[in-house]
């Protein structure tokens, strides 16, 4: 099964990601992980995103659909993918709709992750990632036990430099005013499967589950 999982910054779109490769054996393809990775080593790919990830704003469409068509293009035929963050734009959509047809692939469904505005600045704004193995806490509903070291692998647990308050606002508004329309992109071509996000990430993958008929 290939998906595209998207939503607000914040809705939980990586974190039900890894329960969903995890239990249907599907590829997770990151754009925001893989601009992050570039970025860590210093890459052309990363220096020329850096500016726009710290701003809160996108990456040019020309970058991206060329670093997802490089992905799409190494993997097998058979293996299934969730591509999440990906597409953020109109002509990101149409670009993919183009580069699975002529991979001949093609997308099962749409999950749109719905958080109401003020659910989303709490969570970024209290999220913290561990550098080593980018497990997920949160100041108040998931410290970790030491602050600022990670539980499992001991490595050093901050704040993603867009998750700083001032970026945050930025973010949200990109995302509605580019992303949002993909809603009824998807919609038109019969994709989209809305899923309550809210509550505990167990109780949101069983909706994702259900509405996408794998449970
Ligand atoms: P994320 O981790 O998905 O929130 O992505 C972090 C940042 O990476 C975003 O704020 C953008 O600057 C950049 N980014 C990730 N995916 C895309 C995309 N599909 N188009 C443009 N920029 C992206």
């Amino acid at each position: 099964m290939n998906l595209l999982l998207f939503g607000p910054p914040g809705a939980g779109k990586g974190t039900q990601s890894q329960f969903l490769v995890e239990r249907h054996k599907m590829r997770h393809l990151s754009t925001g992980d893989l601009f992050r990775a570039a970025v860590k080593v210093g890459t052309p790919l990363g220096q020329e995103a850096q500016g726009y990830m710290d701003r809160g704003e996108l990456v040019p469409d020309r970058v991206v659909i060329g670093m997802v068509r490089e992905e799409l293009l190494q993997l097998p035929q058979e293996q299934g993918f969730i591509l999440d963050g990906f597409p953020r734009t109109v002509a990101q959509a149409e670009a993919l709709d183009q580069l699975l047809a002529e991979l001949k692939k093609g997308i099962e469904a749409c999950v749109f992750l719905q958080v109401p505005h003020g659910d989303l600045v709490s969570r970024l704004a209290g999220r913290r990632v561990c550098t080593g193995c980018g497990a997920v806490y949160h100041v108040a509903s998931k410290p970790s036990a030491k602050e600022g070291v990670c539980d499992l692998c001991g490595g050093e647990v901050v704040q993603r430099p867009d998750d700083k308050e001032e970026v945050i606002s930025t973010r949200l508004a990109t995302y509605e005013k580019s992303t949002q329309p993909l809603k009824e992109f998807y919609a038109a071509r019969n994709l989209l499967a809305e899923v309550d996000g809210l509550g505990d990430a167990e109780e949101v993958l069983k909706r994702i589950e259900s509405s996408l008929k794998l449970a």
